[in-house]
C-alpha cells in the first residue's frame, strides 16, 4: 500500500506530528523514526519523535538522537504531544500492543494515522498506508516513502545513515532471504547520498564491553542447549546472568543468531527474564514459521523466520512450554 499523494495533500500546510515506534526500539525502528524525522522538519513541519522506552548505547549516535522523546520518562510531556497531534505515524508496529505503556495514548488520538511497516497480519487500520510485509526494513519504506514524496536529492547524509542502520540491521547485514536487488540499490544509493557504511557498521557492531564479551563466551559455553532431534537451538538467560557480566539492555541482541549459525539447526530462540519478565526471541530458516509459533503460544509475533514474544511463567516454566510445544509444531511441519 501507498497512500502517497494523499498523505502529499494532507501535508500541503505545516502540521503537528507525532513520529512513534515499538517498545525496546532496534535501529530500524530508530534509523527509520529518525529518518522520518528529519525529512519532515525540511518540509516545515512541527515534528516529535516518541518511542515506548529507552534503547541500546549502540543506538545513540543516531543523528537526531537528543531529540527523541522517552515515554516512560516523560509521560505527561508525550501525552500532551499526542493529545494535540494532528498526524501519528506508526513506525515498524503495526498493533497498538507493541508501544506498551503508550497504547492508551496513541489509540485515543484524534490524529490521522500513517502506518508505515513490514510486519504480517496488520492491526492497525490508517489514514494513510505504507505497510509492505514484503520489504526488507521499515526504513527501506521510509527511503521509498521520501523519494516518492520529493525526490531523492532531499536525502542528505543524517536521513541516509539513519535508514542506512535500519536496513543494515533488519537484513542481518545483507543476508536474510528480504535482501533483494532493490535493496542493494537503495543502499548503494544512500552511499551516493553521503552514508558511511563503515562508520554506521562500527557503531552499531564493533562496540562491545568487555563484560558483553566475556557473556557471550559463557553463554556459548554454558547457555546454549541443542535438541539434535528437533533440530532446535536455544538459550537461557537469568536474571543473575544480568548482574554477574553488568550486562546492559542491548546487550543480548543477535545472541539468538549463534544458536542458528549450527549446522542442521532449524529453529533457534533465546528465552531472557529481565526485571521479572520473561521475553522469548525466535529465529528460523526455511519453512517454520515461528511468528505463528510466537502468536499461538506467546502472545508475540513478527515475521516468518524472526519473531518474538513474552511469557508471565518462570523461567524454568517458560523452557518447558518452549520445548514441549516446540518439538511438536516441527514434527507437525514435517508431516504436512
Ligand atoms: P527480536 O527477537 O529481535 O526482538 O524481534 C524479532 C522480530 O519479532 C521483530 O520483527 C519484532 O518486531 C518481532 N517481535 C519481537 N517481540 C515481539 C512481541 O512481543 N510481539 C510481536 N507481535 N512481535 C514481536
Ligand atoms: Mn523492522
Amino acid at each position: 500500500m501507498k497512500d502517497t499523494q494523499a498523505l502529499k495533500d494532507f501535508l500541503q500546510s505545516p502540521k503537528k506530528i507525532v513520529i512513534t515506534t515499538h517498545a525496546n526500539p532496534d535501529a530500524d525502528a530508530l534509523g527509520s523514526s529518525l529518518g522520518l524525522h528529519h525529512f519532515l522538519i525540511r518540509l516545515g513541519h512541527e515534528v516529535n519523535t516518541i518511542v515506548p522506552n529507552s534503547y541500546p548505547d549502540f543506538l545513540e549516535w543516531m543523528p537526531g538522537n537528543p531529540l527523541v522523546i522517552n515515554y516512560e520518562k516523560s509521560k505527561e510531556a508525550a501525552d500532551k504531544l499526542l493529545s494535540e497531534a494532528e498526524l501519528l505515524f506508526c513506525l515498524d508496529y503495526s498493533g497498538f500492543g507493541r508501544i506498551k505503556n503508550m497504547k492508551e495514548a496513541a489509540e485515543s488520538v484524534t490524529a490521522k494515522v500513517a502506518l508505515v511497516d513490514h510486519h504480517l497480519n496488520p492491526e492497525i487500520t490508517p489514514d494513510f498506508n505504507f505497510w509492505n510485509d514484503k520489504s526488507a526494513a521499515t526504513a527501506e519504506l521510509i527511503y521509498d516513502l521520501i523519494v516518492d514524496f520529493s525526490g531523492r536529492e532531499v536525502i542528505d547524509k543524517n536521513i541516509a545513515e539513519c535508514l542506512y542502520a535500519g536496513i543494515m540491521t533488519d537484513t542481518g547485514s545483507f543476508k536474510h532471504p528480504s535482501t533483494t536487488s532493490k535493496v542493494h540499490r537503495m543502499v548503494a544509493d544512500l552511499i551516493d547520498l553521503g552514508a558511511d557504511v563503515n562508520k554506521v557498521s562500527r557503531l552499531i557492531y564493533d562496540t562491545n564491553s568487555l563484560d558483553r564479551l566475556r557473556f557471550l563466551g559463557h553463554a556459548l559455553a554454558e547457555k546454549l542447549k541443542v535438541d539434535e532431534a528437533s533440530r532446535v537451538a536455544y538459550f537461557v538467560i537469568g536474571e543473575e546472568d544480568f548482574q554477574d557480566f553488568r550486562l546492559k539492555q542491548g546487550d543480548t541482541e543477535g545472541l539468538v543468531n549463534y544458536a542458528l549459525s549450527i549446522k542442521g539447526i532449524v529453529v533457534a530462540a533465546i528465552i531472557i527474564e529481565r526485571e521479572n519478565e520473561i521475553k522469548l526471541s525466535f529465529r528460523s530458516i526455511g519453512d517454520f514459521a515461528v511468528n505463528k509459533f510466537a502468536e499461538e503460544y506467546f502472545s508475540g509475533g513478527g515475521h516468518k523466520n524472526a519473531s518474538g514474544g513474552m511469557s508471565e511463567l518462570s523461567l524454568g516454566e517458560t523452557e518447558k512450554k518452549f520445548k514441549e510445544l516446540i518439538g511438536k509444531d516441527i514434527l507437525k511441519t514435517r508431516i504436512k
